[in-house]
């Protein structure tokens, strides 16, 4: 959720801290504050600044002094313990001040902690849950030195974090070893990227890109010692763990707007090229499937396969319904979508011949993993779309599929949407040749699939029209989106952007179901969106922009090319190009995250960051 950044080496800690943490602004966060420790002199000390609000704040308020020393951490938080005050920001450290950490998660027996902590005489100087593991690492301290003569930072660490129950992600100094810097994982994403004669760890890749490519991703309870010229790994239990140093594929460029005035809109455009580059080397046309390297070892299993639970939260979600009505009309396989939050509390009934499929565009939503954790426990087989490699969701499920998008830094999700449909019809083909799929039929799939990155350029260039339509309607306060079958998600994923982004209440429906219901709204002032290709529900869907009209509500259609008959029932439309059925959520979702775009660019909005909303959302 939140942001950290830590540094050892031989520069200056500070610049490289707040232009890490800078680039992990994207994932949410509503305070940030940075440690670092000055030991010019030969005496230690903590240089401590926090701010509410921005990083620009804290970083206005660190001009006025000089922070020196090559040793820091920095954070940006996204309060769960604690208002959003400078008192509850991290770094927090202990009682002496000695020891500084900044902390991603949430450490679930806080509470119990802290009292005990407080009978113990310490003194607590914020509201969060993250300041019991600085107290709890100084009194490991306190008992290591009154048995050993000599101590460790780690050891003090391991030992307090056996007492943890919870979420973590931690990067954490001691003024007293002013040469080491100490990380380590539980739950919460955490990365170790290795330069020359330096060290970065971070929440995520983007914050190391610009100085090494080699990295390290951490399992839980994994913990890093690093001192600017060695680092090593170990567990809890102080057991050597030997972690391989992987190559990133990210470039600074990919991390960076790339000349678009938002990362939304940058993204948006690279969607033949995240649907490409998520196809690439996956489609046997001739023999009518996918060939899925991350579904390999479990081929067998697969075929075994007789119901999916698809699990996942926003968006991802209702690239779970498109993929429901995928995965059931070509592969045959029934198919349940939950939402994350939902699968674990209620009872779904498993059986052995289920799989659990989560979908996470970081792998690292809280609630999505804890969906593949409730099925582990159960022993049904688990599967992953994700695109984040090396996270949470990807290591815990037993195979899955990566999206292979490239990192997603606008918060509303755009490219990690249509790759992941994209992904589901890859699974379809898969699943589906193993069972009653013919040849012709997954040909004809994979060909259509094949075409898909030039379709969406096609839609890329109405553009102008999207954004004009925008300008007419960016004064409504209500919309409505419509759709049936394949694109009843994508009326939900319409009026979900268009919520996220221009914080406008939109509201997505089934075409048919609008007459139970949302039909009482409607009049000159609620505007329709009504995604209404030429599908096998054309005729159906044509009737309900019918009886939208009959009550004078403005109708925006997303309709296929070459129907000129929708001109005189709808105020407005954009065209997308012809395709297989099942493949057109891809082409309609396109011009909705246009929409909504430009109507949250119109009204003067961060459309990168809307308000109280991450991108990662590691809580529960
Ligand atoms: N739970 C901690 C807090 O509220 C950390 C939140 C975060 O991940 O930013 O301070």
């Amino acid at each position: 959720m939140c942001g950290i950044v830590g540094y050892i080496g031989k520069q200056k800690a500070a610049p490289i801290l707040l232009d890490g943490i800078k680039s992990l602004e994207y994932r949410g966060y509503d305070s940030a504050g940075i440690s670092v420790i000055n030991n010019q002199g030969g005496v230690a000390e903590a240089q401590v600044e926090k701010a509410v609000g921005k990083v620009i704040n804290l970083e206005n308020k660190i001009k006025s002094r000089e922070l020196l020393g090559g040793l820091g951490i920095i954070h940006t938080r996204w309060a769960t313990h604690g208002g959003a005050t400078e008192a509850n920001a991290h770094p927090h450290s202990d009682c002496a001040g000695n020891i500084w950490l900044v902390h991603n998660g949430i450490i679930e027996n806080y509470k119990e902690l802290k009292n005990e902590l407080i009978s113990a005489g310490h003194q607590f100087k914020s509201e969060t849950d993250t300041e019991v593991v600085a107290h709890l690492i100084e009194e490991q301290v306190k008992s290591l030195k009154s048995k050993v003569q000599s101590y460790a930072l780690e050891d003090a660490v391991r030992l307090a974090l056996k007492k943890v129950r919870g979420a973590y992600a931690l990067a954490i100094i001691d003024k007293r070893e002013p040469e080491k810097l100490v990380a380590v994982r539980n739950s919460s994403p955490l990365i170790l990227g290795i330069g020359n004669d330096e060290y970065l760890v971070a929440s995520d890749a983007s914050a190391v890109v610009k100085h090494t490519r080699k990295v390290i991703y951490f399992n839980d309870g994994e913990m890093a010692i690093l001192t600017p010229d060695n680092h090593r790994v170990v567990n809890l239990e102080n057991q050597a763990v030997d972690s391989q140093p992987q190559e990133l594929d990210w470039t600074v460029e990919s991390a960076q707007k790339g000349g678009y005035p938002h990362f939304m809109l940058k993204e948006i455009f690279e969607q033949p090229e995240a649907v490409e580059n998520c196809l690439r080397g996956r489609l046997v046309v001739q023999e009518g499937t996918a060939k899925l390297g991350g579904l390999e070892s479990i081929k067998d299993k697969l075929r075994e396969i007789k119901r999916i639970h698809i699990s996942a939260c926003g968006t991802a979600y209702l690239a779970g319904k498109v993929g429901e009505y995928m995965l059931e009309e070509y592969a045959g396989i029934p198919v349940e979508v939950d939402l994350a939050s939902e699968l674990r509390y209620r009872k779904p009934v498993f059986d052995n011949h289920d799989a659990v499929l989560v979908i996470s565009q970081s792998g690292e939503t809280a609630d999505t993993l804890a969906s593949v954790k409730e099925a582990k426990e159960k022993g049904i087989l688990t599967l992953g779309i994700v695109n984040t490699v090396g996270s949470s969701i990807a290591r815990e499920t037993e195979a899955g599929i990566y999206q292979h998008i490239g990192p997603e830094i606008g918060v509303a999700s755009t490219k990690a949407f249509t790759s992941q449909v994209a992904v589901l019809a890859l699974l379809t083909l898969f699943l589906g040749r193993q069972r009653q799929m013919s040849l012709v039929t997954g040909e004809r799939i994979a060909r259509e699939l094949q075409r898909l990155p030039e379709l969406i350029r096609k839609v890329l260039q109405s553009e102008d029209l999207i954004k004009q339509i925008a300008v007419k309607y960016q004064t409504h306060n209500n919309f409505l989106y419509l759709g049936r079958k394949y694109n009843l998600p994508i009326a939900y994923e319409g009026a979900l952007k268009l919520k996220e982004i221009s914080y406008i209440h939109a509201e997505g429906y089934g075409a048919g179901e609008m007459k139970h219901g949302p039909i009482a709204m409607i009049d000159q002032n609620l505007p329709s969106v009504v995604i209404v290709p030429s599908d096998s529900v054309y005729e159906k869907t044509v009737s309900n922009i019918e009886e939208i009209r009959a009550r004078r509500g403005p109708v925006i259609a997303i309709a296929t090319e070459g129907n000129e008959d929708i001109k005189s029932l709808a105020d407005d439309v954009i065209y997308i190009p012809k395709s297989l059925e099942m493949l057109t959520p891809i082409l309609s979702a396109v011009p909705l995250q246009l929409f909504a775009y430009h109507v949250g660019v119109l009204r003067g909005l961060d459309v990168d960051k809307p308000r109280n909303l991450a991108k990662s959302v590691t809580v529960e």
